[in-house]
């Protein structure tokens, strides 16, 4: 099993607990935003996954972010309801 693919599972686990709001990139570029619905894990001893909402099955843990917000840069949970840090 790949160390810089658990470390890539851990780092995510550690910092977004399941639920959390991130920004997905899709096949075709367009970005998903939602929220996850499991924790990452290690598909086929290689390739770090997570469950996402609004996508059935296990999704590229890279094609995954934690959303932020578009104003400040903060975790988009901290400004749920529009940014406060102007
Ligand atoms: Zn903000």
């Amino acid at each position: 099993m790949s160390t810089a693919a658990i470390s890539a599972c851990d780092g995510f686990n550690a910092s977004c607990p399941v639920g959390i709001a991130v920004s997905v990139r899709r096949d075709d570029g367009s970005v998903l935003w939602t929220t996850t619905r499991s924790e990452a894990w290690i598909l086929g001893g290689h390739t770090p996954v997570i469950m996402v909402k609004g996508i059935s099955g296990a999704y590229l843990l890279e094609r995954v972010k934690r959303a932020q917000c578009r104003t400040c840069g903060q975790p988009q949970e901290c400004c749920p309801e529009g940014c406060t840090q102007r």
